[in-house]
């Protein structure tokens, strides 16, 4: 099986500031929903890799890496879905290669075995129950130290709101993939926000002081991630604006004598034109 080769050192920020990582199964890892579809735990088992990893998973090996490297970094990870319990588990095998990163003590359903939804037993209208028990199981965890990522914008909003965890809201039919994390990790990045704060107000100190068209101060700084500053700033428009200022820039005596002038001739048409 591949590999993603992203170097995930990068991710540390996402690290520092969560303990636990919940994600949601269908139309979360799966890009599809597999128990309206009543897929069986049968068929991920037969299914080819190739099928299973293009048109089931949203990105698995990303999200098998990125396991991995949590749990290198002892962090906890679980599954809070409303799926029967064999299909998600199978699929989990499939990727993992049968090994137990993901088993009865990580994924939370009320569906046990191959168990669907009947008369008896309806899905609860939030996942609350199971992320108190996962904290609850868990030492020296805050529920401000988890975060849960579904495409239940519902689910989300209730535990995020009564529990205080923190959320990503994933797309059906995407599902969590690696712009989902670096997504993540952009909102994480303060120090990024202020770079690119500082090198705008640097780069208008420029333009307005000296009208220069110097070299692009995100030029001088080894990060590609700021080049987007360059969107914030019409550099064509400043150089105009303050070109023609300057173009046509008088002192204030010579002001007062244009406006002088300027009256002295009204005076002299006005006498003309009613004379
Ligand atoms: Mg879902």
């Amino acid at each position: 099986m591949d590999s993603t080769q992203i170097d995930f050192t990068k991710y540390q920020p996402i690290l520092d500031k969560y303990k636990v990582f919940i994600w949601d199964f269908d139309y979360t890892l799966l890009k599809i929903h597999a128990y309206s579809e009543g897929i069986t735990q049968a068929q991920v088992e037969s299914l080819n890799w190739n099928k299973l990893s293009k048109s089931h998973f949203s990105d698995p090996i990303f999200f098998r890496d990125f396991v991995s490297y949590l749990l290198k970094h002892q962090k906890n990870i679980a599954i809070i879905s409303f799926g029967t319990y064999n299909v998600i588990k199978a699929y989990l095998d499939r990727l993992f290669g049968g090994e137990p990163i993901f088993g009865l003590h990580n994924i939370y359903t009320p569906l046990e075995g191959n168990r669907r939804y009947d008369a008896t037993l309806r899905p609860s209208s939030n996942k609350n129950q199971y992320i108190i028990d996962l904290v609850r199981s868990l030492e020296n965890v805050k529920y401000s130290d988890v975060i849960m990522f579904d495409d239940s914008k519902n689910i989300l909003d209730v535990a995020e709101k009564d529990l205080g965890i923190n959320t990503v809201l994933v797309q059906q039919g995407i599902g969590f993939t690696r712009n989902t994390i670096d997504n993540l990790l952009n909102t994480l990045s303060p120090q990024k926000i202020f770079l690119k704060k500082d090198q705008k107000e640097e780069k208008k100190k420029i333009l307005i002081e000296g009208f220069t068209t110097q070299e692009k101060p995100s030029e001088n700084l080894n990060n590609d991630n700021l080049n987007d500053i360059d969107d914030d700033i019409d550099d064509d428009s400043y150089d105009f604006v303050n070109g023609i200022n300057k173009a046509f820039y008088v002192s204030d005596q010579t002001m007062i004598y244009i406006n002088i002038l300027v009256v002295l001739l009204l005076i002299v048409w006005f006498w003309n034109y009613y004379n």
